[in-house]
């Protein structure tokens, strides 16, 4: 009997060792297949040149090249891991600025913001040794303006020689009361501003990217329980989305509407209040001017080449198309300003003008919020707080249900 119950136990004991082997051995598995992971970013700068060197778990491939206006250097590698602090290596040297994050489903970037011209003199990557794990090591040497400018164009011939970029067509102009007429659902597409390698604006705790990510996802969910309306999001993730693909998504939606959300950073810590923004090419003031050039920098913060784009589209049905588009916009922020009164603190002039790019579809009305100023701490709170998104939200609700109602409808359509 005694040796029988030693015998379970050792087969017991037995399992347990395969179950733990094959517990460890799918970890080792599964720890292999994962996206190399960036542990840490070093910076050191000497009179000859400015080194950056990113520790990682495992090899990676890479791809570099430089752009102007203003001067920066681009590293694609595939997705990788980045660490969570974004001011983990501080700027010095030939760096201004670094900044890093997902770029496309397959791709992550780095972005060096150049304090003066330089070139890559020399980037390679190193094996583990005495003690130090696998290593992307970039050199950097000053050069002239004319040289750096040179580099710049050796780089775009490079690119364009592997592959020339399919010019987008434009999708047809629809009519706009076509849908309403069949009685489908209005579609809404809510935009997260920024993402990826784009933060946007910073808060002592908060990123803007993250802040209108989940912003957009609480905004999406209640429109969705109405069952009124098709709801899209231009992201749901933290990847980065060119401006101009923002557009263009809500246009492949065939959008009633689209509503980019955001939120501002400024140097005067008292300001907050959230504010509305719809398109013109004269700004209503010299804030809104500057708001717009800053969050339209947001192609350049990631490395955009503005040379690779199509260009923009311009012709009189486009003209025509888009002073109906502004009117019904404008019509939209009004009614969002009155909603969200006493939901959360107003800028004053809340409802302003300016040339976001990413309000210039032709044929979608279309905003732009700002929530707040992540840079005033009682916003910033706000901001971070789920109680408050799904206030906000609300009013949020109601005011596109007041912009679709039958009524408001009616009166357009006299
Ligand atoms: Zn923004």
């Amino acid at each position: 009997m005694a040796n029988k119950t030693t015998f379970l136990r050792f087969k017991r004991s037995i399992w347990q060792v395969f179950a733990h082997v094959f517990v460890v051995s799918l970890f080792l598995a599964s720890s292999v297949s994962a996206a190399p992971e960036v542990s840490s970013l070093r910076i050191g700068a000497s009179k000859e040149r400015t080194r950056l060197v990113l520790d990682m778990t495992q090899n990676v491939s890479f791809k570099i090249f430089s752009l102007d206006n203003p001067r920066r250097v681009v590293i694609d590698f595939p997705t990788v891991v980045w660490p969570s602090d974004d001011n983990s290596a501080k700027a010095q040297g030939l760096i201004n600025k670094i900044r890093f994050g997902h770029f496309t489903d397959t791709q992550s970037r780095l972005v060096i913001d150049l304090s003066r011209p330089a070139v890559v003199a020399k980037s390679f990557t190193l094996a583990p040794a005495s003690g130090l794990p696998h290593r992307f090591v970039i050199d950097l040497t000053e050069t002239s303006a004319s040289k750096f400018s040179q580099q710049v164009q050796d780089d775009r011939a490079k690119k364009q020689s592997v592959a020339a970029p399919a010019p987008q067509p434009e999708p047809e102009l629809k009519s706009p009361s076509k849908r309403r007429e069949s009685g489908e659902k209005p579609v809404i597409v809510i935009d997260a501003g920024h993402g990826g390698v784009d933060p946007g604006a910073l808060g002592r705790h908060a990123r803007e990217k993250n802040v209108t990510l989940a912003f957009a996802r609480e905004y999406a969910r209640q429109l969705r329980n109405t069952g009124r309306y098709e709801v899209y999001l231009t992201r749901n993730r933290d990847i980065y989305i060119p401006l101009r693909q923002r557009v263009t998504i809500a246009r492949k939606h065939d959008a009633d509407l689209f509503i980019s959300i955001h939120a501002d950073a400024i140097e005067r810590k008292s300001v907050r209040g959230m504010s509305i923004y719809t398109l013109s090419e004269t700004a209503s003031d010299h804030e809104a001017a500057a708001l717009a050039r800053k969050e339209n920098r947001s192609d350049i913060i990631a490395g955009i080449d503005f040379d690779d784009q199509p260009r923009e589209v311009a012709n009189i049905l486009i003209d025509l198309a888009q002073r109906e588009t502004k009117n019904l916009s404008v019509e939209f922020a009004k009614i969002v300003v009155n909603e969200a009164r006493g939901a959360t603190r107003l800028l004053d002039r809340t409802h302003r003008f300016a040339g976001f790019r990413v309000l210039k579809a032709p044929d979608v009305p279309s905003v732009l919020i700002e929530l707040g100023f992540l840079t005033n701490s009682s916003d910033e709170k706000q901001l971070s707080s789920s109680a408050w998104r799904k206030k906000l939200a609300e009013r949020l609700v109601k005011s596109v249900n007041a912009y679709f109602s039958p009524n408001r409808v009616a009166r357009l359509a006299r």
